[in-house]
């Protein structure tokens, strides 16, 4: 740690605190995050979530991580360094976002996301605090909670922030997959338009209330797993209600947009587009030419997926990402 200067702290999390700090040698700003908890063998290090699951992952839109550090029992990560999280810039804003700032970074934070799935991992606790944004780039961030694709369910211990929380998870399905960061996506798409939280639940029984008052109670057609999990397994009377159209919490988002969100908030986490589904939806028409060019991505009389998330006929070439 002796070739760092630490210069100011700049978060606290769960699991540890990150400063940043500068490389003596090279002039570098970097963020170092101090683990919490004391770790006794390297290799005790080098299997934490964090590590495992980031060593590997090279993407422009993750945090990379540069340098593990253990200095006595203390656990140092060396990530690049970013200026701001996503809470923080909403939270000072007194204007709303354009619709073309939020396209932007949801097309971003998608391909990281599909980089992630691709893997074999998901993340499990995206929310604004773990979306880090320098310039015009944004990246995904912690992942102190990430999971194999294929490790052994159930997974029963915490998981994620209860306001972008999946209601698989709400309701202790010990088999979630990927689907929960795209349950996440669609929330952090509708706060970045509205600047407040979809469905700020101060309980997890407030959450489960929130989420039905928005996109109604599901019905056995809609998500049957669901609600056999609500009534069997945890013996959990779902609230009755009707749901509102999105357009109206979300008055200034598209029809695209509300579209796009619409599906990521699906009950059922099957019918939710995957992240490189999402990257092909008619909201993200304009970011097509980022894709290599292909004479049969004809973007203009594109329709709009239904809102049920039925295959598209003709599907597009898959997004690079
Ligand atoms: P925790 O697991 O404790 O939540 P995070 O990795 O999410 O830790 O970091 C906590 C906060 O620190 C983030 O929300 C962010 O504000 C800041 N932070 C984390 N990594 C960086 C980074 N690479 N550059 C700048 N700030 C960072
Ligand atoms: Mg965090």
């Amino acid at each position: 740690m002796e070739r760092y200067k630490a210069i100011n702290e700049v978060g606290e999390g769960t699991f540890g605190t990150v400063w940043r700090a500068i490389n003596k040698q090279t002039g570098e700003t970097v963020a170092i995050k101090k683990l919490k908890r004391e770790y006794h063998t390297w290799e005790e290090c080098i299997n934490t979530r964090e590590v495992k699951s980031l060593r590997r992952m090279t993407h422009p839109n993750i945090v990379k991580l540069k340098e593990v550090i253990k200095e006595n029992n203390t656990l140092y990560f060396v990530f690049e360094y970013m200026e701001c999280n996503l809470y923080q810039l909403m939270k000072d804003r007194a204007r709303l976002f354009s619709e073309a700032e939020i396209r932007n970074w949801c097309f971003q934070v998608l391909k990281g996301l599909a980089y992630i799935h691709q893997q074999g991992y998901f993340h499990r606790d995206l929310k604004p605090e773990n979306l880090l944004v320098s310039k015009d780039a944004i990246k995904i961030a912690d992942f102190g909670l990430a999971r194999e694709n294929d490790s052994q369910p159930p997974f029963t211990e915490y998981v994620s922030t209860r306001w972008y929380r999946a209601p698989e998870v709400l309701l202790k399905s010990p088999t979630y997959s990927s689907a929960v960061d795209m349950w996440a996506m669609g929330a952090i798409m509708a706060e970045l338009f509205t600047l407040r939280p979809l469905f700020p639940g101060s309980s997890e029984a407030d959450e489960m209330y929130k989420i039905c008052s928005v996109i109604g109670t599901p019905t056995e057609s809609e998500w049957a797993d669901g609600v056999k999990l609500a009534s069997v397994i945890i013996n959990y009377e779902l609230p009755q209600m009707k749901g509102v159209h999105l357009s109206a919490l979300v008055p200034t988002a598209s029809e695209e947009a509300i579209n796009l969100m619409t599906l990521l908030c699906s009950w059922d986490p099957s019918k939710r587009p995957t992240a490189l589904e999402a990257l092909q939806h008619p909201f993200f028409r304009s970011c097509f030419h980022k894709i290599p060019p292909s004479p049969r991505f004809k973007t203009k009389n594109c329709n709009l997926p239904k809102m049920a998330a039925g295959k598209q006929e003709h599907p597009p070439p898959p997004a690079r990402i």
